[in-house]
């Protein structure tokens, strides 16, 4: 029998945040042999503080940019059209995304938390939370043949406290993925060699990229060494005396509104 093809879709509001947020996941899928998908909800044509690059300009970088990070995952990275800043929770919005997800059919969705500073990340996670049920009722766009299972769905990390602090469903080693995660964030140089300088590293942007990319290999894995510390008590429970030896993790927690993982799929991504 032929062996089973997975689907991961890695949802983001910018084309900076399904790749940087899940990228030594997402390449460990991919060496596994997963099809890895990311999606930019946006078009990110307000990301940057150069009046000349604003707009569609900015947009058509980001998505070559997005391109260029997807492919390291061997993957597509689509971005929509929709204006940056601008992402709201419409029934349009939501009904686009249950086609999208239906055309594709991912086992595993991952994307933010819903509780987030930015309005389009926030909304990035109530529209997939909005189509998450909606993806298997036939009698909602009609057009597009509905799912027969329900995907599992992670959030990736984040720090907000309120309304409850993130936990740590999912805990993945990705020492060995951890270069490929840094390289798919370098591939944004509009974000990290540019916009996200503003206005407190501006020395940044003149660096040669040899050291901002040192740089950012420096700030990747200096974030998620933290997280092997913030959840130590996880990475010892699931990975014993082995837990020695990790280094760096990047953790999920499961939304309870996709399919309840089970402990074997759970050991497929973690292992
Ligand atoms: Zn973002």
């Amino acid at each position: 029998m032929e062996e089973k093809k997975y689907k991961v879709l890695s949802i983001g509001a910018h084309q900076d945040d399904a790749d940087t947020s899940a990228g030594g996941l997402l390449k460990k899928l991919a060496d596994k042999g997963w099809d890895v998908r990311l999606l930019s909800l946006t078009d990110g044509c307000r990301g940057t503080f150069r009046e000349e690059l604003a707009g569609p300009r900015l947009a058509e970088i980001r998505k070559k940019e997005a391109a260029a990070s997807g492919a390291l995952f061997s993957g597509r990275y689509d971005c929509w059209d929709v204006e940056d800043a601008r992402l709201t929770a419409s029934l349009e919005n939501r009904e686009r995304l249950i086609r999208y997800i239906r055309d594709y059919k991912p086992d595993l969705i991952i994307t933010n938390r819903p509780n987030d500073y930015h309005p389009d990340h926030r909304n990035a996670a109530l529209l997939v939370q909005d189509a998450s049920y909606l993806l298997t009722v036939p009698f909602i766009c009609p057009e597009s043949p509905n799912m027969t299972y329900m995907p599992v769905m992670l959030y990736w990390h984040d720090s907000f406290q309120k309304p409850y602090p993130f936990r740590a469903d999912i805990v993945v080693p990705v020492d060995d993925t951890l270069d490929t995660l840094v390289e798919a964030a370098c591939c944004h140089e509009s974000q990290y060699f540019d916009w996200l300088c503003w206005p407190d590293r501006l020395e940044i942007i003149d660096w040669p990229r040899d050291r901002q990319k040192a740089y950012m290999k420096e700030r990747f894995s200096r974030m998620l060494a933290r997280h092997r510390d913030l959840y130590a008590t996880e990475v010892v429970a699931k990975f014993g005396d082995a837990a020695e030896s990790i280094k760096h993790v990047e953790v999920f927690e499961i939304c309870e509104y996709g399919e309840e993982p089970s402990k074997e799929f759970i050991e497929m991504l973690e292992k």
